[in-house]
This record gives structure tokens, C-alpha cells and sequence, in this order.
């Protein structure tokens, strides 16, 4: 069974991962394979260089990701096939590795880890989804230190996110991450033994 785990910016959702993973869970990471399905020679390139033009690829046969941003940059159309294309990508890879680790896995229960589940419309392919949250002005707070970006740049990114609101009334399972580390690891523990 997968699980889906989520959260905006600056949630925690990287931190609960970090902790499903010490305790022996197995974590798929959405953002990871990202990096792999766009790596040099991966049948996605070919896909994207039919989409967008051979420009896209480096000299040295790397996806220019700048390039291609800049040029779907603004336009509706271009980002939803780009999205389309990658997510489609990320999936299927994502699907063939939990089906590898599920012949050896002696937990039923897998994680997959995607900071935009919802946006993209993959909550219908998970058992459950395990959304992390905490207030804004935490959020906020925590991505200034981590990231070093100012508080309108954070901003503006959540704003591109689906709203806490919604997120939480989809959620089968909301972990409240407003305290410490401590409380962070009971809210898991918690869902844990509840869930699992
Ligand atoms: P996300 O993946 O949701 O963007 P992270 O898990 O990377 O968020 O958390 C953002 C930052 O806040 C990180 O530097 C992390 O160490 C810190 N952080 C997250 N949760 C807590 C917590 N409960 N107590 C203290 N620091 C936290």
C-alpha cells in the first residue's frame, strides 16, 4: 500500500520523512526521481526535446533546466504539457520502484513523499495521504532560515501551492507541526500507531 505524504512550503514534511525513514519506513521521494527521470540520456528527454525544441539540451547532452523554464516561463499551455510530461514520468518510475521494494518489503505500508500531491492530482492513487501542516507565519519563519529568502519571496510561493484550508479537509491524516521537534515526533508516533 502507498501512502501519500504532503505539505507547503516550510512544513516539515521533509523533517517527517527524515523520521518515517528512522523508523524503518520506506520513503519515496517524488522530488528525487524528478532529478532522475530528467537525467542525461532518459527516454523523457526525447519527449521534451519533441515538445519544446532541441535547445533544451546542453552541448554535453544535460537537460538545460533554465532554458526550459524560461521558455514555458508565463505560458499556461507550455507549463501544463511540461507538467504533464514530467509528472507522467516521475509516476510511472515511482510505480516500477515501489513494485521492486514491494517483492522485498516486509512492511506493507510505503511511503511517497510529494510536496505537490494534490496539485497534481495523485491523491486518487493513494491509500491514504498524510498532510503535514503549520501555520504561515511559522512556515514562514522556518523557510527565511533555512533558504535564506525574503518573507515576500516565501509568499509568493505559497501562493502558487493549493490553500492549507483545502489540503486539510482532503487530508485522511494532518500532522500539526506549530511546536518542537518533541511534539513533532509524537504527532507521528501518534499517526503511526492510529493508522498503520
Ligand atoms: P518542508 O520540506 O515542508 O519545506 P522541512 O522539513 O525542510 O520543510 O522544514 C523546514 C525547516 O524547518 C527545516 O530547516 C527544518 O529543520 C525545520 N523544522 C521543521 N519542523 C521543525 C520543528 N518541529 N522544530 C524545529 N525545526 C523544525
Amino acid at each position: 500500500m502507498i501512502y501519500g505524504l504532503t505539505g507547503g512550503i516550510g512544513s516539515g514534511k521533509t523533517t517527517v520523512s527524515k523520521i518515517l525513514r528512522d523508523k524503518g519506513f520506506i520513503v519515496l521521494d517524488a522530488d528525487e526521481i524528478g532529478k532522475e527521470v530528467t537525467a542525461k540520456g532518459e527516454p523523457l528527454l526525447r519527449m521534451l526535446v519533441k515538445e519544446f525544441g532541441v535547445d533544451i539540451i546542453q552541448e554535453d547532452g544535460e537537460l538545460d533546466r533554465r532554458k526550459l523554464a524560461n521558455l514555458t516561463f508565463g505560458d499556461r499551455e507550455k507549463t501544463n504539457r511540461l507538467n504533464e510530461l514530467v509528472q507522467t514520468a516521475i509516476l510511472c518510475r515511482a510505480i516500477g520502484q515501489f513494485h521492486k521494494l514491494s517483492l522485498t518489503e516486509p512492511r506493507k505500508v510505503m511511503f511517497f513523499d510529494v510536496p505537490l500531491l494534490y496539485e497534481a492530482g495523485w491523491d486518487r492513487y493513494m491509500e491514504q495521504v498524510w498532510l503535514v501542516t503549520a501555520p504561515e507565519d511559522v512556515r514562514i519563519e522556518r523557510v527565511e532560515v533555512r533558504d535564506g529568502l525574503s518573507e515576500e519571496e516565501i509568499r509568493q510561493r505559497i501562493r502558487l501551492q493549493m490553500s492549507e484550508e483545502e489540503k486539510s479537509q482532503r487530508a485522511d491524516v494532518i500532522i500539526e507541526n506549530d511546536g518542537g521537534m518533541a511534539k513533532l515526533m509524537s504527532q507521528v508516533e501518534k499517526a503511526i500507531a492510529e493508522n498503520l
